[in-house]
């Protein structure tokens, strides 16, 4: 990033910062935590250790990272390289980001920006029409599809867990990624101390993984003696009923089709069915447990936008509610070819022009590599 740029960005952050520092979700046990961070431009510091809220406000007016993390695991030296850190647990945590969920809203909002000359065009291109260079980066913009989609595979997960596994639901703590997705943290003491292989088992469950006809009373042998879930009962045998039938009167008549349909087409149906009624989650993310994970309440740099609790999910509108940084404007050249809204405002399309835009929606296109400041 251009050194103009960089000034522009890390003063709206810092100002953040300085505004904001109680949006900043203190994690508990704040001493037993790894922290990490980047600033613009450079690498990731890691094993940094935090004794209290006040470090931790110092860290962020010293250094104005672009992007700050903090360990879900607990140690007893958090500083130290990560064999000596002595492992304690860590909270059970989840990613649902709209880019895996391969909607096909996709194309419409990703802008390819040229690395030589810097051109822009919505969707993918192979070839730049103006240089004819081959480099170029995909950058995705705001897409109020994406996070409806992300929504519905958050709430998906919500479910899962308290029904399933004993979560209450005031033990889920649902954040907004501050980019184009949710982040989950369970702080429940009988999950903290789960292995990785333990929550790849975990991720699995929820994301309705590794199903067979037999666990849904569907026989190998003897198909004729098969009986499938009812409707109503509990976990993935009522969601699988639901699936299936739909409603309670279509039920026995779909069952015996079913039935005749065989082993075979059953499985087909199960793995068909794990987009829809799985939660899709990554499940690097969750079996990770010496993961940093982006602080709660801190900005991404890969927008500007806070990582921002969500109270109520179904209310929750990113685009508003996550777009904290200033309001006065600042001068920038956009190219920016499709159009952008935040609080409310709608933004571009740009075409390398010269804009005087507010410092939130600078910063955003700024982040997005599709302006830069005069
Ligand atoms: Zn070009
Ligand atoms: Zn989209």
């Amino acid at each position: 990033m251009l050194e103009k740029d960089v000034s522009l960005v890390e003063g709206a952050i810092k100002e953040y910062y300085f505004n904001h520092f109680d949006l900043i979700g203190i994690p508990s046990k704040i001493s037993q935590r790894e922290f990490g961070y980047q600033k613009i431009n450079g690498g990731m510091i890691r094993h940094v250790a935090i004794n209290d809220i006040k470090e931790l406000h110092l860290l962020l007016m010293r250094e104005t990272p672009s992007d700050v993390y903090c360990s879900n695991a607990y140690y007893s030296f958090p500083s130290m390289p990560m064999s000596e850190k002595d492992w304690k647990g860590a909270d059970l945590i989840f990613d649902i980001d709209a880019k895996d969920l391969g909607l096909s809203c996709r194309n419409d909002h990703s802008v390819s920006r040229c690395s030589e000359c810097h051109d822009t065009v919505i969707g993918k291109q192979t070839a730049c029409a103006k240089c004819g260079s081959t480099k170029s980066e995909l950058v995705s913009v705001a897409c109020k599809n994406c996070i409806a989609e992300s929504k519905v595979e958050t709430k998906k997960l919500i479910q899962i867990l308290v029904s399933d596994l004993g979560i209450r639901d005031e033990e889920i703590e649902v954040y907004f990624s501050g980019n184009e997705g949710f982040h989950l943290r369970v702080v429940n003491n009988s999950y903290e101390i789960l292995e990785s292989q333990q929550r790849a088992d975990l991720a699995d469950y929820v994301m309705f993984n590794g199903a067979i006809p037999e666990t849904f009373g569907m026989k190998k042998q003897n198909n004729s003696k098969s009986t499938l879930p009812e409707m109503g009962e509990f976990g993935w045998r009522g969601r699988v009923a639901e699936n299936l039938f739909g409603s309670k009167s279509k039920a026995a008549k779909m069952s015996r089709q079913i039935i005749l349909d065989g082993y075979s087409a059953f499985q087909v149906r199960l793995d068909s069915m794990r987009q829809t009624i799985g939660a899709r989650i990554d499940p690097k993310v969750t079996m990770d447990i010496h993961r940093i994970f982006r602080l709660e309440g801190s900005i991404n740099s890969k927008s500007g936008f806070s990582k921002f609790k969500c109270k109520n999910i179904d209310e929750f509108d990113p685009f508003t509610d996550a777009v904290l940084l200033g309001e006065e404007k600042a001068e920038v050249i956009a190219n920016c070819p499709v159009q952008i809204k935040l609080k409310n405002k709608k933004f571009g399309p740009y075409s390398n022009e010269r804009v005087s835009v507010p410092k939130y929606a600078a910063v955003y296109m700024i982040c997005k590599g599709l302006a830069s400041a005069v």
